[in-house]
């Protein structure tokens, strides 16, 4: 196994992509600069054999969050000075091969603390034959560096998520997610949503969609920190988030651009001229994207068809990933509000707004139906009290007329009450995947092939 130490985005068709702190096979090391490696999903190809480190429990010395030679007084003023809530750092302890983490936070602590401070956590390892380590006690991990991945996301135990990597050398993780205004050029209007104008651009020779955010819109400090987790995100099937521009006003954010413009639309303005392949190619797409967001943990919290993009080759990629925590506009974000998009949410989160990979589950069978109904609106002339008031009653969207059973079965799956009860974005990729072969097969026994 290796370990990508950073993004490594395909120069040719032969090179696989690679996203930092995700582990990979190593297929084949012979060639000292090009390495062939393999992903989770089975593809393989070439990687520069800097990018990849071999995994090894503590095998992290270039991993932006640790400093070598360093005391706990020098971490704890460090972090003191950058003074941001989860601001962290992994260092060696005073004792040989141990680590540790120092944090800082102004969480008011279990024994009264409110002052900022820094907290220090020793990585722990597990006594058994196979190491394991450790912060909190539940969760255990075999590398360090997927054990900081998990805590960057998770606070789980800690006193605070580690939110931002302190280092010696350059204070904060160097700002890879800046993007030069000289370097972007704004044209024509393509739309405009929730955060205000989205235009078409040109940044680095590449075409790209701007956002241009309009102040009021979005809590911005908040968001510049997430935007480091976002661009880290990076699979064919989401919406890449390249960059963001903080130093012109309003603030932008640049994405890759998707040709054929949102889901919904493309739906409608292909009314009648869907195939079926067509129709399950895209709810594969959404699951495949969505099964890798599962798989970093992350939340979408609005997913819908009007939140997918598509591009040149007309592949659905999902977009707009955790964005509704930045909106300012009440009416979005409470759920007895006007915009709250009640029609895709599952029970839970209408009641109290507990969001989860299996909340997102609940909006995509939504999707799946958008998709099979050619871009309709779901419960079309309904209010959304009176949607909330059927939903408890049990009922549900009608089957749509396009859809196979094997499809209307898992919309009705993502529909269960309980989240417990519904299936992962995993699981449903693999029904998806089922559904492909079959139907290939049933149309091919139909035409006596
Ligand atoms: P917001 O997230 O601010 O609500 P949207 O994502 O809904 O904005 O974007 C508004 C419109 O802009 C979309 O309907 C689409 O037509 C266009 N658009 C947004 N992002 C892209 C993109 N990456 N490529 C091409 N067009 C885009």
């Amino acid at each position: 196994m290796v370990i990508a130490l950073q993004d490594y985005t395909p120069l040719g068709d032969d090179d696989l992509p690679l996203l930092k702190d995700q582990e990979y096979i190593l297929i084949n090391s012979s060639h000292t600069d090009w390495w062939t490696v393999q992903n989770d999903k089975g593809a393989t190809g070439f990687v520069p054999s800097i990018y990849v480190a071999e995994k090894s429990g503590t095998n992290f010395e270039r991993f932006e969050w640790y400093n070598k030679n360093i005391t706990r007084a020098e971490a704890e003023e460090l972090l003191m000075t950058e003074g941001k809530e989860g601001a962290f750092m992994v260092r060696d302890s005073r004792q040989a091969g141990v680590y540790t983490v120092s944090v800082f936070t102004k969480a008011p602590g279990s024994n009264g603390e409110k002052n900022p401070r820094v907290k220090h956590y020793q990585i722990r390892q597990t006594e058994t034959e196979e190491i394991s380590f450790y912060l909190a006690e539940k969760y255990l991990f075999s590398t360090i560096p997927e054990l900081i991945h998990y805590h960057q996301h998770n606070a789980a135990g800690l006193i605070t998520r580690l939110r931002r990597p302190v280092s010696k050398d350059g204070g904060c993780s160097q700002e890879i997610w800046e993007v030069d205004p000289e370097e972007l050029i704004l044209g024509q209007e393509l739309g405009s949503g929730q955060f205000g104008l989205v235009l078409e651009g040109r940044w680095k020779d590449i075409k790209v969609a701007v956002k241009m955010i309009r102040e009021e819109c979005m809590s911005d400090e908040e968001f510049k920190e997430e935007a480091k987790v976002m661009m880290k995100l990076s699979h064919c099937k989401l919406v890449q988030l390249y960059g963001v521009c903080t130093q012109r006003s309003p603030m932008c954010l640049v994405f890759e651009f998707m040709e054929n413009g949102c889901l919904s639309e493309y739906l409608r303005a292909r009314k009648g001229r869907l195939s079926q392949d067509m129709m399950l190619g895209m709810c594969l797409d959404v699951s495949e994207g969505m099964a890798y967001l599962e798989s970093s943990n992350f939340i979408h919290r609005d997913l819908a068809a009007r939140n997918c993009l598509v591009s040149k080759n007309n592949e659905v990629k999902v977009s707009d990933f955790g964005m509704t925590r930045f909106v300012l506009d009440d009416q979005y974000t409470s759920s007895q509000c006007s915009k709250f998009p009640v029609k895709w949410s599952a029970p839970e989160v209408i009641k109290y707004c507990k969001f989860s990979s299996k909340s997102d589950v609940w909006s995509f069978g939504v999707l799946m139906w958008e998709v099979y109904n050619e871009g309709r609106l779901p419960y079309e002339n309904r209010t959304n009290a009176e949607v909330v008031e059927s939903l408890s009653s049990g009922l549900r969207l009608l089957k749509p007329r396009l859809a196979p059973d094997s499809v209307h079965l898992l919309m009705e799956w993502c529909w269960k009450e309980k989240p417990e009860d519904r299936p992962s974005f995993a699981l449903l990729l693999h029904e998806l995947v089922q559904c492909v072969t079959f139907g290939r097969l049933y149309w091919q026994n139909q035409s006596g092939l």
